[in-house]
């Protein structure tokens, strides 16, 4: 049991797998993993979308109470709860699936705590400065108070901030959680990083996919001019960029830093993007035929060096003048 839930920590730590496969936890019913007491929500379950993130952290905590209600009505259950927990649960994660998980946990009732290794909604104050958040897919409604609304990072961000300020939800900001363990009486022991353990009866990793940053396993890789995330594209002028990658996030980055005025080519595996956001899809095919942006299809870094970048395309190598990577 023990090595099951340090099994999920492993791989979601050390970056592992990479490349296009991605394994997710086998999640049951309801959220609820192999793992009896331990949910998941948000991007951790392979749905990488706010709407859904949000969805899921308000449900999972009626379905948490329910349970809580039930092993509470046991003498048994009671007993553990008074001599052994400090929480009937942690939230792990503040992004969008655990803060609306800490909001409908506060609502319930119930005795909760949000762990939260960097800042509150650390995913989203990464996001390019000025990102217009898309609100997707249309047809949910999400029934948290956190909104998703189609507005840029700083909006949604002004937002988010409000209802937390109204809510003054309890949340450790700065407490990386190392490792869970399932002790014999069916708690949780939450091991963090330089502080004491926590013991609750629930865990829900709301963890988001954050830690899995993309790797190359390449030559030069470690150069200064290589990153995983793209802060603000008014940072770059008259660069020649290589975006790795050909999801939203890579076309994305590829599609702002255009816009500031960079030479930009992507770099993508396959032979053609596939289910893109549609305005992505429909801005990117409009700058390639403009000649803004250059996608180079079914194509791999094999190098990178200090002012140049080598592709395999094909079986050819092609190398490009390069002054950034966002990988
Ligand atoms: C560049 C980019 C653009 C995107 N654009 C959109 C968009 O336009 N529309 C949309 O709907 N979605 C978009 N998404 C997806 C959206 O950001 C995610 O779906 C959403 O953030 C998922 O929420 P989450 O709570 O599951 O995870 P996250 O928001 O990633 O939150 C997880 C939190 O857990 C914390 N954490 C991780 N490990 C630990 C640990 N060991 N201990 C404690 N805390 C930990 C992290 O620091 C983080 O704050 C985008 C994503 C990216 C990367």
């Amino acid at each position: 049991m023990f090595s099951l839930v340090e099994r999920y920590f492993g791989w979601l730590q050390k970056d592992n797998p990479t490349g296009d496969v991605q394994y997710y936890p086998i999640i049951k019913n309801n959220y609820q993993s192999e793992i009896i007491g331990l949910y998941l929500v948000g991007d951790i379950t392979g749905l990488p979308l706010l709407k859904f993130a949000t969805k899921q952290g308000h449900e999972v905590i009626s379905k948490i109470a329910q349970e809580l209600a039930e092993e509470k009505a046991t003498t048994q259950a009671a007993t553990q709860v008074t001599t052994q927990t400090d929480y009937d649960v942690a939230i792990i994660g503040a992004g969008a699936a655990g803060l609306s998980a800490a909001l409908q946990a506060k609502k319930e009732n119930l005795k909760y705590i949000v762990l939260e290794a960097n800042r509150i909604a650390n995913t989203i104050l990464n996001f390019p400065s000025g990102k217009l958040i898309f609100a997707e897919p249309t047809t949910i409604t999400s029934p948290s108070i956190l909104p998703v609304t189609e507005a840029t990072k700083e909006d949604t961000l002004t937002a988010w901030y409000k209802v937390l300020e109204q809510e003054k939800l309890s949340i450790c900001e700065g407490a990386k959680v190392q490792g869970i363990k399932k002790n014999s009486d069916g708690i949780f022991e939450v091991l963090i990083e330089n502080a004491p353990s926590l013991f609750a009866r629930k865990i829900i990793l709301a963890i988001g996919q954050s830690a899995n940053s993309r790797k190359l396993n390449i030559k030069g890789e470690k150069l200064a001019k290589v990153s995983n995330k793209l802060y603000s594209p008014l940072d770059y002028q008259n660069q020649n960029i290589l975006v790795v990658g050909g999801g939203d996030s890579a076309i994305e980055a590829a599609l702002a830093l255009v816009e500031t005025g960079n030479n930009v080519t992507l770099s993508y595996r396959q032979e053609r993007f596939f289910r893109l956001k549609p305005a992505n899809a429909t801005k990117t095919a409009q700058y390639i035929k403009e000649n803004k942006l250059k996608a180079i299809f079914n194509s791999q870094v094999k190098e990178i060096h200090d002012q140049t970048v080598t592709l395999i395309v094909g079986k050819k190598d092609v190398t490009l003048p390069n002054d950034v990577v966002s990988k």
